[in-house]
């Protein structure tokens, strides 16, 4: 058996379609126009990568993005003065900081200075709070767009076999609390494992649906999978540079022998990552909604 690949390109695609019909609306019936304001404190390639993405995306959209390169060295005060500023400002309905900040900033800080209506990334501990107890809020991105992944692909939820491979905050916690939620994109049977899980592949030959984030590649071999599992991977790796110096890019699962197991996977690049950021997107316009 191979696997059907799970497009996150695809999929991201039809719902950047729906939201620009929404952009429309808010622009022609209420005058509003999204903003979302990207913060990048010091040159790490990486979020660099991340952050350009994200102002791409906005433009393709018609998404107003204002973008703040701050010096590496900067202190926790200018930066927290700066997120002062733009939860005032009325043009920006998103604060968007990408993380990690360097050592001298303490990122929870940061994080609770973000006005909660704006917090696009869903990182607040009030958004996080709302989201375990299951109210509105604003769905962190990554986890979101995992279950708008399943959810459009046909996967059901409903009484599954979940097993979450990682339980970092952006990730493999709010997977969890997602997953379990009483409501039919959840009502899963959820096993989180981390480096301290016993045996890891008695938990990830269970599983129906396998989301791995471990932010290490061949985490998950084909050995440690069951026929038929979905598996969703979350990893992004950098393990090299093509002749033409474009990134080689791995996920956290073994992709060439859980294939042949699985009834489908997400490829990296071209699964998750697209999906983390119309979500952005999709958090914005909602933030821009909330305001009307
Ligand atoms: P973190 O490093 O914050 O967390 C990794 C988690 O994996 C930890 O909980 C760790 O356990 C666990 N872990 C590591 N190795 C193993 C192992 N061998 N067995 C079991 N558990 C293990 O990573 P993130 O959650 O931030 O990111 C994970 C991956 O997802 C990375 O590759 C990252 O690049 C990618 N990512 C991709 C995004 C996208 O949009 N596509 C968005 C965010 C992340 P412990 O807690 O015990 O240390």
């Amino acid at each position: 058996m191979s696997a059907k690949i799970i497009s996150g390109t695809e999929i991201a695609k039809q719902i950047r379609e729906e939201l620009k019909k929404e952009i429309v609306e808010l622009k022609e019936r209420h005058g509003v126009t999204p903003g979302l304001a990207t913060v990048l404190v010091g040159d790490d390639p990486a979020s660099k990568v991340y952050v350009g993405q994200k102002e791409k995306s906005c433009s393709n959209l018609g998404i107003y993005s204002e973008r703040i390169d701050l010096s590496g060295n900067i202190s926790e005060e200018k930066l927290l003065l700066l997120i002062e500023k733009l939860n005032k400002d009325s043009r920006i309905h998103g604060i968007l900081v990408q993380l990690p900040l360097p050592k001298q900033i303490n990122e929870s800080r940061v994080i609770c200075a973000i006005d909660p209506a704006k917090d696009v990334d869903g990182f607040h501990p009030v958004n996080i709070g709302k989201m375990v107890i299951g109210e509105k809020c604003f769905l962190p991105c990554t986890p979101h767009g995992i279950l708008e992944l399943l959810a459009r692909s046909g996967v059901q939820t409903e009484g599954a076999e979940v097993v979450v491979v990682g339980r970092s905050n952006i990730v493999g916690k709010p997977v969890l609390n997602l997953m379990l939620q009483k409501r039919p994109a959840g009502n899963a049977t959820v096993t989180l494992c981390h480096t301290k899980t016993k045996d890891l592949a008695f938990h990830t030959k269970r599983a129906d649906i396998l989301i791995v984030a471990t932010g290490y590649p061949k985490t998950v071999t084909g050995d440690m999978v069951k026929e038929g599992v979905v598996v969703i991977d979350v990893g992004v790796n950098r393990i090299g540079k093509t002749p033409e110096g474009k990134a080689i890019l791995v996920g956290d699962v073994d992709f060439e022998s859980v294939k042949e197991k699985a009834a489908a996977i997400t490829p990296v690049p071209g699964g998750v990552g697209p999906m983390t950021i119309v979500m952005l997107m999709k958090n914005t316009i909602q933030a821009a909604k909330n305001t009307i």
